[in-house]
């Protein structure tokens, strides 16, 4: 295997640095073409003067000539602005994309890429919540493969290799249940930022540590799954793991199960999409069946958890409904992050944003970029109130 250079978008996020690790452990198999960063320039420039990017991105503007500075003397060039992420996903300098920015910001860069045919390592499940029909589509006529880094699909993609033409029953998406598993809403209604941030099994970004605690981000895996695997919204099923060993599973029309375990670690779905179809030797904790444990499984609590519901119906109806659900949901999460609105508010600003954005069935992706437009402008209305 020659040396495949990683275009590593979202290089500072908790995704990017456990990628970084993958990277320095096996400089003979990967290294970093492209890094980038939103606002944390130091983190940025560090990771440039270790890793010797041909290129790296800093998203704020304001802080280019202060990374350029910083990488005076170096080969790596800098980019910075609005549309600097695209230019760098076009420009031919690597052999895959592992897309880890956070949010909607990661659909336009994993387009370019796919539109230079670059294969996609896809953290950022937001892309295909957003916009799924139209990724998986040019991805399939451009040939680009989408390897899953998200930890269930990564499982669920393991658990299809060799079945090619053994059709999926179903498939079950595990949930750890997030940091209040088995609260209610008159609790969850006094719920602080600093305590939803504390997950129980994995360290992730801000973002989808919220999303956790919440169960949307089980939503948004729903409808990521729907599209990475061809799937109908009534093949999907969510049970709740609290431990994490079980990282998802597929029922096959036989009714055999397969699943994918192991220890919770983020680096194990990333290597696994990097090397892909290789698997890379490595010291990681292994998860002992012999000593003390208990593997449980229970329903999710829809009555409490609602946005599951809200992602469900998004799923089922299709067209830029999971769109409109994401935009208001990233604007909820980040108010809620800012302390502008309480816990069980974030429910509420989506399923209203939900039911005041005009539907449409076969959105083309001007529509799709229009409605995240509209669903934020909305939702942020709502805020204000
Ligand atoms: P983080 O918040 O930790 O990192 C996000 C990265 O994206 C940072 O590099 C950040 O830069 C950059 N970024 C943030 N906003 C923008 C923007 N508007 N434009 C360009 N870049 C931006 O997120 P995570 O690493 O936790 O998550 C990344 C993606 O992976 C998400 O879509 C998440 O759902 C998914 N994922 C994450 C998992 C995890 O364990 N963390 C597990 C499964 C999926 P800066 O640091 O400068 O702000
Ligand atoms: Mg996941």
């Amino acid at each position: 295997m020659s040396v495949k250079r990683i275009a590593l978008f979202g290089s500072t996020g908790s995704i990017g640095t456990q990628c970084l690790d993958v990277i320095a452990a096996n400089p003979d198999k990967f290294s970093a073409a492209i890094l980038t960063a939103q606002t944390n320039d130091e983190l940025l420039v560090q990771q440039a003067l270790a890793f010797k990017p041909i290129l790296v991105v800093i998203g704020d503007a304001d802080k280019y000539q202060k990374v350029k500075n910083a990488l005076a003397g170096t080969a790596t060039q800098v980019l910075a602005g609005a549309n600097a992420l695209e230019e760098a996903a076009g420009t031919d300098v690597y052999d895959m994309m592992l897309a880890a920015i956070v949010g909607y910001a990661g659909l336009k860069p994993t387009l370019k890429a796919i539109e230079i045919k670059k294969n996609i390592a896809l953290a950022n499940k937001e892309t295909l919540v957003v916009a799924g029909d139209i990724v998986m589509e040019r991805a399939a006529n451009a040939g680009v493969q989408i390897l899953p880094v998200d930890s269930e699909h990564a499982a669920i993609f393991q658990c299809l290799v060799g079945e090619d033409n053994n059709p999926i029953e179903k498939i079950i998406l595990t949930a750890s249940g997030g940091p209040f598993l088995g609260k209610k809403p008159n609790w969850l209604v006094n719920v602080k930022r600093d305590h939803a941030l504390q997950h129980p099994n994995w360290s992730m970004g801000a973002k989808i540590s919220i999303d956790s605690a919440t169960l949307m981000n089980k939503g948004l895996e729903m409808i990521e799954a729907k599209w990475l695997f061809h799937l109908k919204p009534n093949q999907i099923q969510v049970v709740v793991h609290p431990q994490s060993i079980l990282h998802s599973m597929v029922q096959f029309e036989d009714g055999s199960m397969k699943a994918q375990m192991g220890l919770p670690d983020m680096k194990l779905p990333i290597q696994y999409a990097m090397a892909y179809p290789q698997r890379i030797k490595n010291a990681f904790p292994r998860y002992d069946f012999r000593k003390p444990n208990t593997l449980t499984f229970e329903e999710p609590d829809t009555r409490t958890f609602r946005n599951l519901l809200l992602a469900t119906e998004a799923l089922r109806k299709g067209g830029n409904m999971p769109c409109i659900l994401n935009a208001a949901n990233e604007i909820a999460v980040y108010a809620f992050l800012k302390n502008r609105i309480g816990f069980l508010d974030m429910t509420e600003v989506v399923e209203r944003t939900m039911q005041k954005i005009t539907f449409l069935e076969k959105p083309s992706l001007d529509d799709y970029f229009e409605s995240d437009g509209e669903a934020r402008s909305f939702a942020a209305s709502l805020i204000q109130m």
